[in-house]
């Protein structure tokens, strides 16, 4: 039986593990586009700040030991019928079974001239290098667009390196996908304090080209302009689901596989139930992406195992600010069956806020003071009962009996 993993990030190379956990004496190879070595993506701001070596890169597993990992190998057609996938080279691959973990890519801006060498996607280590090259060579400003998780570490890195860096968002405040607008007031306060210039309402319109390369960006409202000799592409991501000949992600059904016979799917590509929605989502964040990966896997070698659901979950520091969000954090408007508890101290800078559907809690955001979220984003993923909860999610130090808690209720 021949495996194939497309992709060697961290749903791939999970999903080697699993398939080798289940059957350990599996034929599997890992394909990755990329020319590097596995690595951790969420180093990558810490890399370009200076703050971490090179050195820190490879991603240890075990999956490594034991599996084929190919680079520089980038599958261009898949034929699920034949179970055969073809290379950019040419050669063609047969497989048994088939895990795409490919991951995404940075959301274009859709403007023309963005493929000047000095507007640049945060996504690959390649992309970092890019970053590195062009402050190297002389580059003083940058115009981050796009303030969500990689937008805003990506802004704050730059600062770090003292480039001066302006963070522009259509939305009106940052992390507007991940966070709620008290919170996002707060993130903007930290960025703020590490440097960066914040700017939101802002939607970029059009990229001023000299020879080639982006020396401003303009904006709607009209008549702004912000020159720069560096862009970065911080908005957002599309899953890659190009194989399959989709767009916006791959459906995956609850052992994660694919709507194609043979192939399983983890990771930022994969559409997956989210437990706080109760709908199909792409959470595109590391651990879903281990957990996931981990669980093809094992289903890929026949272990049949049923995927509980995912969902989204973010813990950042911004300068001195720690914050944890998870699940639904705005809620539709107009409450409904929704209910909004929160807790805030404007004088220390924490703000807690738990979000409850149906008495059962789907979200919470935990700003500057987060050390007992796990506890929260526990209750979350169990979809308990606000009175089932044996502590007061609000409450700045929950009683140690609460660590007692291991999720009760269910969905
Ligand atoms: C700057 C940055 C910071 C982040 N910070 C955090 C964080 O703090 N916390 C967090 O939880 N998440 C963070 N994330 C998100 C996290 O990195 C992703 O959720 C995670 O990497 C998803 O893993 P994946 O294996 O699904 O996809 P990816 O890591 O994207 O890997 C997919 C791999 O597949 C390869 N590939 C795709 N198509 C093909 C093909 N056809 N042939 C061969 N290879 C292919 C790609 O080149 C890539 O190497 C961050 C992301 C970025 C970019």
């Amino acid at each position: 039986m021949r495996y194939v993993v497309v992709g060697a990030s961290a749903a791939g190379l999970a999903a080697a593990e699993g398939t080798l956990e289940v059957n350990p004496g599996a034929e599997v190879l890992l394909l990755s586009e990329e020319p590097h070595p596995p690595y951790c993506r969420p180093l990558l701001s810490y890399r370009l700040a200076g703050k971490i070596p090179d050195s820190l890169y490879p991603l240890p597993s075990k999956a490594l030991e034991r599996a084929e990992v190919r680079t520089g190998s980038r599958a261009v057609h898949l034929d699920a019928a034949a179970r055969r996938l073809t290379l950019e080279s040419g050669e063609a691959l047969s497989y048994d079974r088939l895990c795409l973990a490919t991951g995404a890519a940075s959301k274009p801006l859709g403007l023309p001239g963005e493929e000047a060498a000095n507007v640049i996607g945060f996504r690959t280590r390649a992309d970092a290098e890019a970053v590195e090259e062009q402050i190297s060579r002389g580059a003083r400003r940058a115009v981050v667009l796009g303030a969500g998780l990689v937008g805003v570490k990506a802004a704050g890195a730059l600062a770090a390196r003292g480039v001066e860096t302006l963070l522009c968002a259509a939305s009106s405040d940052p992390l507007s996908q991940s966070a709620d607008e008290r919170a996002g007031a707060l993130v903007a306060r930290a960025l703020e304090g590490e440097g960066v210039q914040v700017r939101f309402g802002h939607r970029p319109t059009a990229l001023e080209l000299r020879d080639g390369r982006a020396v401003a960006v303009r904006f709607d409202p009209p008549g702004s302009r912000e020159p720069c000799d560096l862009v970065i592409r911080g908005k957002g991501v599309d899953p890659r689901s190009e194989l399959l000949g989709r767009r916006g992600g791959i459906p995956a059904d609850d052992q994660l596989r694919a709507p194609v016979p043979g192939v399983w799917v983890a990771g930022d590509a994969a559409l997956t139930h989210d437990v706080a929605w109760g709908e199909p989502r792409a959470n595109a964040i590391w651990p879903m992406a281990v957990e996931q990966g981990r669980l093809a896997g094992r289903n890929m070698a026949g272990a049949g195992e049923t995927y509980p659901g995912s969902l989204a979950m973010n813990s950042v520091r911004v300068g001195g600010l720690h914050l944890v969000t998870a699940g639904i954090v705005r809620p539709p408007e107009g409450e409904g069956p929704y209910r909004v508890l929160r807790r805030e101290d404007p004088a220390r800078g924490t703000y807690r806020k738990v979000i409850l559907r149906d008495g059962r809690l789907v979200g919470a955001v935990f700003a500057g003071e987060a050390e007992q979220a796990g506890l929260v984003i526990a209750a979350i993923r169990a979809g308990t009962r606000l009175e089932d909860l044996p502590f007061d999610p609000l409450a700045e130090r929950f009683h140690w009996g609460a660590y007692a808690f291991a999720g009760c209720g269910s969905r």
